[in-house]
């Protein structure tokens, strides 16, 4: 049997998130067309008859501004370390730049087992391939350089039996149905933070982070009323106490896939969850808040109903936004994100 740790690296956005996701067939990460989306190190178990790969997704590796950076580049770092083999990926559609130089130089040290993955091959013609692959092969001493494509899952066959030819014979790591170290309270987070990415743009995905404060299951209804008020759901409803405990995490296998709706049957349980949206200045507020509130909404209901497929529970999401000055080089705050996991 063989197990060991794969670290996916690159720039933001080349689709490091995107490929965890589909080797997993699983959502465990988001995904979005931003920089700097990912902003812990994330793993992915998979076990198979063959063994088990645990892949670190992480952040993506650029020059760090703020105390929030420098503890993304620090994943990077640690992820390195820990890997038994390094998946670095590339955008097939973006020129070499001074950013990719970086990326080689900070490569340059590992001497773990080096991959090379040339992502977004649906989008390009087949010739340049050829031409990123004369550009890079001689820069890092690549054991395998495999063209992909994370989107619609393009040679991630090949990839997987590659890297369990790299692999040392080891027992497994973690149990089978393990499918993420992390928590369901950081996936949420996650998961509302998603939606607030897809629909801000310039500065605002930067300065932006979700905290769960309370969540809260409750035992409910059944009854003619409750199912009438569900055709017409709502987002912001009651306040929550914050002092409530929190919910313990589902097991992997009670998780649904992303983009499967269950079918529409009764759910009788009800999670009453308060999330806070903190940016760094009042300007910021009013744009994630939005006209009328507007854009607040969306991201409510939006994210409301993916988690409630996966909890499958009804779901009372309240988002409240706070202006943190300065919160990307404030260490409690960021503990508070990062003590999501
Ligand atoms: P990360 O920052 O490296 O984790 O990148 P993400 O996984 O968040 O993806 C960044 C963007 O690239 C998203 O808009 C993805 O949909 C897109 N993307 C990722 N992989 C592919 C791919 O194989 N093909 C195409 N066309 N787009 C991709
Ligand atoms: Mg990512």
């Amino acid at each position: 049997m063989k197990a060991g740790y794969v670290a996916l690296i690159g720039r933001p956005n080349v689709g490091k998130s995107t490929l965890l996701n589909s080797l997993l067939g699983e959502k465990v990460a988001i995904i979005s067309n931003k920089p700097q989306t990912t902003r812990v190190s994330i793993l992915g178990v998979k076990t198979t008859p063959a063994g088990q790969i645990i892949f670190i997704d992480n952040p993506g590796i650029h020059k760090p501004l703020h105390t929030l950076n420098r503890r993304m580049m620090n994943f990077v770092y640690s992820a390195l370390e820990t890997a038994d083999l390094v998946c670095l990926l590339i955008d097939a559609t973006e020129r070499f730049g001074h950013g990719d130089e970086f990326v080689v130089e900070t490569l340059r040290k590992v001497t773990t087992p080096l991959f090379l993955l040339i992502n977004k091959v649906d989008i390009i013609k087949k010739e340049k391939i050829l031409l990123i692959i004369d550009q890079y092969k001689d820069r890092l001493p690549f054991k395998e350089i495999i063209p992909i494509s994370a989107l619609k899952r393009t040679n991630l066959n090949i990839l997987e039996e590659q890297i369990y030819v790299v692999l040392p014979e080891a027992e497994k790591l973690y149990a089978d149905d393990m499918v993420t170290d992390r928590t369901l309270r950081f996936q949420l987070a996650e998961i509302i933070r998603e939606k607030l990415l897809e629909r801000v743009e310039e500065e605002l995905p930067f300065v932006t982070a979700v905290l769960i404060d309370s969540m809260e299951e409750r035992k409910d209804i059944g009854s003619r009323e409750k199912e009438e008020e569900e055709k017409s759901p709502e987002t912001k409803i009651l306040s929550v106490d914050e002092n409530r405990p929190v919910l313990n995490s589902l097991s992997p296998n009670q998780r649904q896939k992303p983009g499967k709706p269950k079918e529409k049957k009764q759910r009788t349980k009800v999670t009453y969850i308060s999330a806070s949206i903190f940016v760094e200045r009042d300007s910021h507020r009013g744009i994630v808040i939005g006209r009328q509130g507007r854009l607040i909404k969306e991201i409510g209901i939006e994210a409301r109903r993916e988690i409630e497929r996966i909890l499958d529970s009804r779901v009372y999401l309240e988002l409240k936004v706070k202006v943190r000055k300065k919160w990307r080089d404030s260490p409690d705050v960021l503990d508070l994100i990062e003590g999501q996991r």
